[in-house]
C-alpha cells in the first residue's frame, strides 16, 4: 500500500461520514496529497519515520504553518500561523501526514464540543449524543476511521473524556513532558498535548515521537524519554492499584462503576492487586479547577484585541470601541463566561478569597496524589461519571457540565499523567472509559497497564 493510497482512503472516509460528524474544521487535501507523494518517492532507506505515512488529524488549537488554526472561534476564523507547533514539526519528522484540523470547543473550553463557533461535533456511536470535549473532533475522527490517529489537548480532561465517550484511547502526559510551543494557551499551568489513538500501542508510538525537552517552551521538562513501545510487556504481576472510593461511589453511574469493577477483575487475574483508598479533597476539585483555569484563561485571552491576531470589528470610532466590538463579536458565550469569572477571581479584593485559595487547594490535591503514589503504582477509576449525554442536554446549565469533569480535572491540577482506555459499553451501546493515573513522568507504567488490560 502506498502512502497516497492511505491518504486516499482517509479522504474517502471523511467524505462519507464527516457531513454527519463535523469532526473537521479545515481539510488540507492539497498539502496531504503533496506530502504523500513526497513520501512515496523516497527510497526505502529513507522511510525511517516512526509514523511513516499515517494520516493524522490535529486539534485546531495547535499551530500549523500555512494552515488555518481557528481554535473553533470566530475571533481566529481567518488566522493562518507562520510557524508550526513543536509537536507538528515532530510529526513531520516522523513522516506522518496531516490531513486536516479538528473541531473542538472554542479555545478548548467545554466538555461536549457544543461550544464550537462553527458546528457541534457528533458522537460516531450515536449521532444524537455528544462526542465529549474539548477535543471532540479528534476523538470522533479516530473512532470513525477518518484518520489513523489525532492530537488533542487536555487542560481538565479534554483528551481523556472525549476518548472515553468515543471508545478510543486518549493519553494526557505529565505536565512538561510534551512541548506546548505552538499550542494556543487556555490555562498554561494545566495544558498538555497528547495522542488520541485506536489502541494503546499506537499511543506509545505517538508519545515517543512528541515527547521530550524543547528549548522553546520554558515549562518543558528536561527529563529522559524512555522507550515507550518496549514498555508494553503485558506484565502487570505484582502491580499495586489504588481505587479511590470517591471514584466509584455516589455520583458515578452504576453501569460505569460496574464496567470499571470488571476491568479491575481482569487486572487481578493478570496478577495485580487493588485496594480502596481515599482522595480526601475530591469535593474541592471542581471549584479549584474552574477558578484557576478561568483566571489563566482571562489573562491568556487578553491578546485577542483585534490588533495582533485574527478578526477585527470594522464599525468602531476609536481604539477602545474597536477592542470592545472585536471581543464582543469574536468570543462565544462560554469563553466570555470564563473571562468574566477569571477576571473577577484575579481582581484586587477578591484575589485572596478565590485565586489564592484555589492555589492552596491545588497544593492539597497534589499532596493527596503524592501520598497515594508512595504506596501504589497506579490509581484507577472511571474516566467520566457517565457515558456521553445527548446533544443539548446540558448546554443551558454550565454547572451541570462542569461537574462532569470531576474525575479528569484532579489529574491536571496534580500535573501527573493519565490514560483513558475503553472498558466496554453501557446498555445504550455507548462506550465507557477506564482511567489509569500514574506518577509524574511515569507514562511507561500507565501504558503498560492499559496495554495489558486492553
Ligand atoms: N471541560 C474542561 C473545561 O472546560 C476541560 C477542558 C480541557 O481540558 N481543555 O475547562
Amino acid at each position: 500500500l502506498s502512502v497516497s493510497e492511505l491518504v486516499d482512503e482517509s479522504f474517502k472516509r471523511i467524505k462519507e461520514v464527516d457531513s454527519q460528524l463535523n469532526a473537521f474544521i479545515t481539510l488540507d487535501e492539497e498539502g496531504a496529497r503533496a506530502k504523500a507523494e513526497e513520501l512515496d518517492n523516497l527510497s526505502n532507506t529513507d522511510e525511517t519515520g516512526l509514523l511513516f505515512g499515517l494520516p493524522v488529524g490535529i486539534k485546531d488549537n495547535i499551530s500549523t504553518r500555512g494552515v488555518k488554526t481557528t481554535c473553533a472561534s470566530k475571533i481566529l476564523a481567518n488566522f493562518v500561523p507562520v510557524y508550526n507547533a513543536t509537536v507538528v514539526d515532530k510529526l513531520n519528522e516522523a513522516q506522518a501526514v496531516m490531513v486536516g484540523k479538528m473541531n473542538m470547543d472554542e479555545f478548548a473550553m467545554g466538555s461536549s464540543n457544543e461550544n464550537s463557533a462553527f458546528r457541534a461535533v457528533r458522537n460516531p456511536w450515536n449521532t444524537d449524543h455528544v462526542p465529549g470535549g474539548s477535543s471532540g473532533g479528534s476523538a470522533a475522527s479516530v473512532a470513525a476511521g477518518e484518520v489513523y490517529f489525532a492530537l488533542g489537548s487536555d487542560t481538565g480532561g479534554s483528551i481523556r473524556q472525549p476518548a472515553a465517550f468515543c471508545g478510543v484511547v486518549g493519553l494526557k502526559p505529565t505536565y512538561g513532558r510534551v512541548s506546548r510551543f505552538g499550542l494556543v494557551a487556555y490555562a498554561s499551568s494545566l495544558d498538555q498535548i497528547g495522542p488520541i489513538t485506536k489502541n494503546v500501542e499506537d499511543a506509545a508510538y505517538v508519545l515517543q515521537v512528541i515527547a521530550g525537552y524543547d528549548q522553546h517552551d520554558s515549562t518543558s521538562a528536561n527529563v529522559d524519554v524512555p522507550d515507550y513501545p518496549s514498555a508494553l510487556t503485558g506484565d502487570v504481576s505484582g502491580l499495586k492499584i489504588a481505587v479511590p472510593k470517591e471514584y466509584i461511589g455516589e455520583g458515578i453511574h452504576p453501569e460505569v462503576r460496574e464496567k470499571v469493577l470488571e476491568a479491575l477483575k481482569v487486572l487481578e487475574s493478570l496478577g495485580a492487586t487493588w485496594e480502596e483508598v481515599s482522595l480526601p479533597h475530591s469535593d474541592y476539585v471542581i471549584p479549584a479547577y474552574y477558578i484557576i483555569a478561568s483566571s489563566e484563561a482571562s489573562s491568556n485571552l487578553a491578546r485577542y484585541d483585534g490588533v495582533r491576531y485574527g478578526v477585527r470589528a470594522d464599525q468602531a470610532d476609536n481604539l477602545l470601541e474597536m477592542y470592545k466590538e472585536t471581543r464582543s463579536q469574536g468570543f462565544g458565550a462560554e469563553v466570555k463566561r470564563r473571562i468574566m469569572l477569571g477576571t473577577y477571581s484575579l481582581s484586587s479584593g477578591y484575589y485572596d478569597a478565590y485565586y489564592k485559595k484555589a492555589q492552596q487547594v491545588r497544593t492539597l490535591i497534589k499532596q493527596d496524589f503524592e501520598q497515594l503514589f508512595e504506596k501504589y503504582d497506579v490509581i484507577i477509576g472511571p474516566t467520566t461519571p457517565t457515558t456521553a449525554w445527548k446533544i443539548g442536554e446540558k448546554i443551558d446549565d454550565p454547572l451541570t457540565m462542569y461537574v462532569e469533569d470531576i474525575l479528569t480535572c484532579p489529574v491536571n491540577l496534580a500535573g501527573v499523567p493519565a490514560i483513558s482506555v475503553p472498558c466496554g459499553f453501557d446498555q445504550k451501546g455507548l462506550p465507557v472509559g477506564l482511567q489509569i493515573i500514574g506518577k509524574a513522568f511515569d507514562e511507561a507504567t500507565i501504558l503498560r497497564v492499559a496495554h495489558a488490560y486492553e
